[in-house]
């Protein structure tokens, strides 16, 4: 027998442990026999190939031990045990490394928050035990062993006798405080209703000697005490309950204590299908993102079940990427237990089942979208992203699918709306969608283009994010209206009479503008007069497919090795008085012209949320200009 030292950051999260303040120290016990049942599950895995197991499938159960006198509580499994060498590895490093770190790389070891977010497995034992010993045989193995913990000091292994294949976890409890009764949990009402409260769907049976006072017949005011097993879960997963049979709160604690959030979710999608599939599933839509979904590490997929059998914790086929946040699981009928991984993605069952799903929860939160305006705005909030993308993504394929889930940040309306609402509230004449984009609706607010469109009495969608815009493009229009940005060229708000008067002005300032181009080289394609622009005196517009937006975003992206350029047009408000000041230095003073144009193009840029190309320049032109 020899004294092991856990893994570094193993021994951190069992100090936090030992020193928890954490109020649900109860979970301890559901951790451990969600152990247990997982290594029954293997061990009937096996069963159904190797004939050596010898336990019938009614024959595996989880047994529970309470004991005043030593304080101990024993979670006995006769499932499939582990060798020394897993018993090192899987108790002496904890598996959910990867969360853990995420926190404290954040400098925040919130003790209460870590356990609450992500559980913590067989180390919350330490909640409660001032000591823990794990004897365990594995399937197929002729030893057994012990191990034996008293928290941060390390661990032993040693060999022990255990004539039966599975594991036996003993805690001892920690002495009573004022603030903590460890004695409770010898109680065994406690643990009766704890295993309903957070163990009730466990499929295998948790059984334990339940003592009750009898009254002796014949002997009146005398009791005996009688012994019975009783098994404490229903082992009724509760997806295969009815919905009247399962209150909000059992879906709520279910989701939290299954997919490790601290937070109920904002939708419960629960639903049973039967026809060329049959399946039940209960999905849920976590209210924020995980703390890794936006990185690569994140997995998505439901968990898959064969009639009440986890098959796969994670199956990415049955969701596709825009709806990635959705958290559940499926159960089927007809899928086969011992089914491989790569039989499982060309099973034409599962593919039905996904688009099943898809549709469900498409239909889902359509109806939040119509139903509960603002819990789906607080869903686009966090994960309107994803569905962005997935109208971008796959050249369009699905742009189709997710349209009518787009909201966006309405100017007139000062509220998210959707495209359809949008196209409905144009007036008589209106027959193009318009946006802005920038990094936030102030700034958007800001550009010259903005109240020209406004003042047509035409609506303006703020898209704020990188991805807005290129979900826009690949739309193209939606129920036959084009969208447009507002810093487009092609904006053209005028009538017939004001748009010939414009041409003429243009014509005239031919060459000025020729001039004036030369001295800003390659930095835009045209320059010209235009009457959108009002009381401000210069806007850049973009000629072609990219816009300023657009160029922002491409350039930076990892990986962008060419610079993407939008093809900028300056233009030059006709009614602002610099109009006519340009015109009287074309005509005397050529020089200054040219350090107008930089100017202008300089004022233009900052405006439209682009940055100076060259700001000492521009600086000193400014301050020549004022000491004139
Ligand atoms: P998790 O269960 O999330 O993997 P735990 O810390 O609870 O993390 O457990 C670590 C590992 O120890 C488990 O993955 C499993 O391999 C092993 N283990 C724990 N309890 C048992 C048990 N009763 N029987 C067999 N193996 C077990």
């Amino acid at each position: 027998m020899r004294t092991k030292q856990f893994k570094s950051e193993s021994k951190k999260l069992m100090d936090m442990m030992i020193n928890s303040i954490y109020t649900h120290k109860e979970i301890f016990l559901r951790e451990v026999i969600s152990n247990s049942s997982d290594a029954i599950d293997k061990l009937y895995f096996k069963s159904l190939t190797d004939n050596n197991v010898g336990i019938k499938a009614d024959e595996f159960k989880i047994y529970i031990e309470l004991d005043k006198d030593n304080r101990t509580i024993k979670v006995t499994d006769n499932g499939i045990g582990m060798t020394e060498d897993e018993l090192d590895k899987n108790l002496g490093t904890i598996a959910k490394s990867g969360s853990f770190d995420f926190k404290s790389e954040n400098g925040k070891e919130e003790n209460v928050d870590i356990i609450g977010q992500f559980g913590v497995g067989f180390y919350s034992t330490f909640m409660v035990s001032s000591k823990v010993t794990v004897e365990t045989k594995a399937f197929g193995s002729d030893t057994a062993y012990i191990w034996t913990s008293k928290g941060a000091d390390g661990y032993t292994i040693a060999e022990c006798d255990k004539e039966t294949v599975g594991t036996t976890v003993t805690m001892y409890l920690k002495d009573d405080t004022d603030d903590d009764k460890y004695s409770e949990f010898l109680d065994q009402y406690t643990i009766s209703n704890l295993i309903k409260k957070h163990s009730d769907y466990i499929r295998h049976p948790i059984v334990m000697n339940f003592v009750t006072k009898k009254p002796v017949e014949g002997k009146e005011g005398e009791y005996e005490d009688i012994t019975e097993v009783r098994t404490l879960n229903s082992m009724i997963p509760i997806w295969k309950k009815s919905k009247s049979e399962v209150s909000d709160e059992d879906y709520n604690n279910f989701y939290k204590e299954k997919f490790m959030d601290f937070e109920d979710p904002i939708k419960v999608i629960h639903s049973s299908t039967e026809g060329t599939a049959t399946f039940k599933s209960l999905m849920f839509i976590p209210k924020h993102p995980p703390f890794d979904y936006y990185t690569k590490e994140f997995e998505k997929g439901l968990q898959l079940y064969s009639k009440g059998v986890l098959i796969m914790d994670k199956c990415a086929d049955l969701l596709p990427d825009y709806f990635s946040f959705v958290k559940g699981l499926v159960d089927s009928e007809d899928l086969s237990l011992n089914i491989s991984r790569e039989m499982l993605q060309h099973d034409g069952q599962l593919k039905l089942i996904g688009k099943t799903l898809e549709k469900k929860i498409k239909s889902e939160l359509e109806k939040m979208l119509k139903n509960e305006r603002e819990s789906y705005e607080e869903f686009f909030k966090a994960f309107g992203i994803q569905i962005k993308f997935g109208v971008y993504n796959d050249y369009g394929m699905h742009a189709e699918t997710l349209k009518d889930l787009l909201i966006f940040k309405s100017a007139k309306e000062g509220k998210f709306i959707t495209l359809k609402e949008y196209v409905e509230a144009m007036p008589e004449g209106q027959d193009t969608i318009y946006y802005g984009c920038g990094e936030t609706t102030e700034r958007i607010d800001l550009l010259p283009q903005c109240d020209a469109v406004k003042d047509k009495g035409y609506d303006i969608l703020y898209l704020t994010e990188n991805v807005d815009e290129f979900a826009v493009m690949i739309l193209r229009e939606y129920d036959g209206k084009k969208f447009m940005n507002i810093c487009d060229e092609n904006l053209n708000l005028d009538t017939d009479e004001e748009k010939e008067e414009l041409k003429t002005a243009n014509e005239d300032a031919k060459d000025m503008f020729e001039v004036m181009k030369s001295a800003l080289g390659e930095k835009v394609n045209a320059i010209r007069f235009t009457n959108k622009l009002k009381n401000h005196p210069v806007c850049l517009t973009s000629e072609g497919g990219i816009s300023l937006e657009m160029e922002k975003t491409l350039n930076s992206m990892p990986g962008a090795n060419e610079n993407v350029k939008a093809q900028l047009v300056l233009e030059i408000s006709s009614t602002h008085k610099i109009a006519e000041k340009l015109k009287a230095l074309y005509k005397d003073d050529k020089e200054t012209l040219n350090k107008y144009a930089k100017l202008l193009y300089g004022e233009a840029c900052l405006i439209g949320g682009k940055s100076i190309d060259n700001p000492a320049e521009h600086t000193a032109l400014v301050c020549e200009l004022m000491t004139k």
